[in-house]
């Protein structure tokens, strides 16, 4: 019998954390070994050469040095995903309930891959700062490092939009920077603006951004500014204006007010209607399958930032949702294998995603301070106790052990990196800056 066929439709965090755990779990299943039971066929289709640690761009756009650990080639996979996993380099373009299209990137022509499950782990479209479109590491270095040198020539550096990634870039800037001006403008009046949030992460945010330097205004909407550019960004002195009336000098403006449409146009509409709401986001049942009518999705699962579930889209809450998804189709592959009938055993219930809380989330504020809510522990009260969770390295290591990542070979300096970047950089950085215009 042919094994069932899994296709992932992008692996970043959601789609490799789910190719990872399923390899894991089904290799590591005895019963399976005993049944002798083929490994199915895993494809995953993704453009990108490797992968990026989003959670570090803030970082990565500001440090040179500390931008290559943030990008995993594949020779950095593990030997069970490599082993057990196709990866198709290029970009899904159309999918039905049954097979996906993909058009491939060094070649002309499409690929047609049939499927009997598939998980569709695409995440949003989101300005080329902070999710360089970039499929090698040498391309991603040339594109983040042109960021870095734009930053160290700016005196005066205008951020407009108080959501994580805004907050966390304005405290790298500063951080790394401390003798340029860093002003953060933010619309509403809490930042981040996620409502399920305890209003004290708010507080506890500004506390930090106040400490390290970072002019913060709230219930400040900016009205004119020189026009973006496509990536985000306006290069060269200009006056930031707001409704009322205050004005800022700047050197270099970011706009970090987008949310990101979700890369769902290759789903046929016809098919998915049911499933896709009016923004293009995925609706899921709690096990994570798409929501069908009149015909059910039992085969077809979609994890991360392109679903609707009902928590801040964060890569924990991705990876959280690729370990229920790897258990679940790991049952159902099991099933289509025989594998619960000849072990005479009864079909173990469906795994649903409901112990990850809605409000969970962490901003970096500085290296040195964070702010954190988790349904575990609430609102974590010391800034500074709080950072450390994050190993000095934006996560960086933490989420490549999770990712199965061999930091071993690919990535030996990145112990020494978490070192070097604490405060001994700071004054570098400033002088470097200076010396370099
Ligand atoms: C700058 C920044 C900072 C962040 N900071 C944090 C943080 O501190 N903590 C935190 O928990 N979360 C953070 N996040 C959020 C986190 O990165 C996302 O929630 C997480 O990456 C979602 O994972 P995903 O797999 O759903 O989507 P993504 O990681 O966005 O991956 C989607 C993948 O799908 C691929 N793809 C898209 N379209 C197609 C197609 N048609 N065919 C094939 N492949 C396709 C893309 O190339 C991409 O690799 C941050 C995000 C950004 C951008």
């Amino acid at each position: 019998m042919t094994p069932p066929s899994v296709v992932v439709v992008g692996g970043s965090i959601g789609g490799h954390s789910l190719v990872q755990y399923l390899v894991s779990v089904l290799l590591a299943d005895t019963r399976r070994q005993k049944l002798q039971l083929p490994m199915p066929r895993i494809t995953v289709i993704e453009p990108r050469r490797g992968l990026i640690n989003p959670i570090a761009i803030p970082r990565t756009l500001v440090d040179r040095e500390f931008a290559p650990i943030t990008f995993a080639p594949p020779s950095a996979f593990s030997d069970a995903v490599l082993d057990n996993v196709d990866f198709v380099r290029g970009s899904a373009v159309f999918m039905d309930s049954g097979k996906v299209d993909v058009q491939l990137d060094d070649r002309p022509e499409k690929l047609c891959l049939p499927f009997d499950f598939s998980t569709i782990a695409v995440g949003r479209h989101r300005a080329p700062f902070v999710m360089p479109p970039q499929t090698t590491k040498a391309e991603y270095l040339t594109f983040v490092n042109n960021y870095a040198d734009r930053f160290r020539l700016a005196d005066r550096i205008v951020i407009i939009g108080g959501g994580a990634v805004g907050i966390e870039l304005a405290g790298e800037l500063k951080y790394f920077y401390p003798n340029k001006t860093i002003t953060l403008l933010h619309s509403r009046d809490r930042l981040p603006p996620e409502p399920s949030l305890d209003p004290g992460f708010s507080v506890q945010v500004l506390d930090a951004l106040q400490r390290l330097g970072v002019d913060t205004y709230l219930n400040t909407r900016v009205t004119s500014t020189a026009p973006a550019d496509k990536s985000n960004f306006s290069i060269g002195k200009e006056i930031v204006t707001t409704l009322d009336g205050k004005e800022f000098h700047s050197d270099l403006t970011v706009w970090c007010t987008f949310r990101g449409n979700p890369a769902t146009e290759f789903m046929d509409p016809k098919v998915y209607a049911s499933t896709l709401d009016e923004f293009g986001v995925l609706k899921v049942n709690p096990d994570m399958t798409l929501v069908g009518s009149p015909h059910s999705f039992e085969h077809i699962y979609a994890i991360g930032d392109v679903n609707d579930f009902p928590v801040i889209k964060t890569a924990g809450g991705a990876v959280f949702q690729a370990n229920i998804v790897a258990q679940n189709l790991a049952r159902q592959i099991n099933i289509a294998q025989g594998l619960y009938e000849s072990c005479k055993e009864d079909i173990p219930d469906v795994t649903i995603c409901e112990t990850w809380g809605d409000a969970h989330m962490a901003v970096i504020i500085g290296q040195e301070m964070a702010v954190c809510q988790t349904r575990q522990i609430g609102l974590a009260t010391d800034l500074k106790d709080t950072a450390k969770i994050f190993g000095g390295d934006m996560s960086t290591s933490t989420m490549w052990k999770s990712m199965g990542i061999n930091q071993s070979t690919e990535f030996k300096s990145l112990d020494n990196h978490a070192h070097n970047s604490q405060s001994e950089k700071r004054g570098d950085a400033d002088k470097l800056a200076s010396n370099g215009k």
